[in-house]
């Protein structure tokens, strides 16, 4: 157990250090839901590295981060964020918005109509196809 542990505290320590550029980035709001004024912590998208990578790392609030790891506790009405999220200039945070709403288009009708906007630029689409398979 110890060294779980331990593992867990380095993996922080690591990930502190892209803190600072990552708070600078997302001027206090939750890059995905864009909740300001609430705990906002780092987020790995997976596939998760060995390292970690600053460009695989975005700033979410909790809510957030519950309903991405625990599709039970989705409630559909908060991914309408996703409106946004999906013209996000963070690639990896576009990328996850929009394997995020092809799950919730399985079940409402509005993010079907808004997967019709989705618009990807170049690379975005091996994002997408590296984080599907990771999701449930
Ligand atoms: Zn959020």
């Amino acid at each position: 157990m110890a060294v779980r542990r331990d593992k867990h505290e380095q993996r922080k320590q690591e990930l502190s250090l892209f803190g600072k550029d990552l708070v600078r980035r997302c001027s206090a709001q939750c890059e995905m839901c864009g909740d300001s004024g609430v705990p906002l912590s780092i987020f790995e998208i997976p596939p998760v590295a060995n390292e970690p990578e600053f460009e695989r790392c975005a700033m979410f609030c909790d809510t957030c981060q519950e309903q991405i790891n625990q599709p039970k506790r989705r409630d559909n009405n908060h991914w309408r964020c996703l409106n946004a999220a999906i013209w996000s200039e963070v690639a990896i945070v576009k990328a996850l918005a929009v394997v995020m709403l092809e799950k919730v288009a399985q079940q409402e009708e509005w993010a079907k109509d808004l997967q019709e906007q989705v618009y990807l630029q170049e690379g975005e689409q091996a994002l997408i196809d590296q984080i599907t398979p990771e999701l449930k």
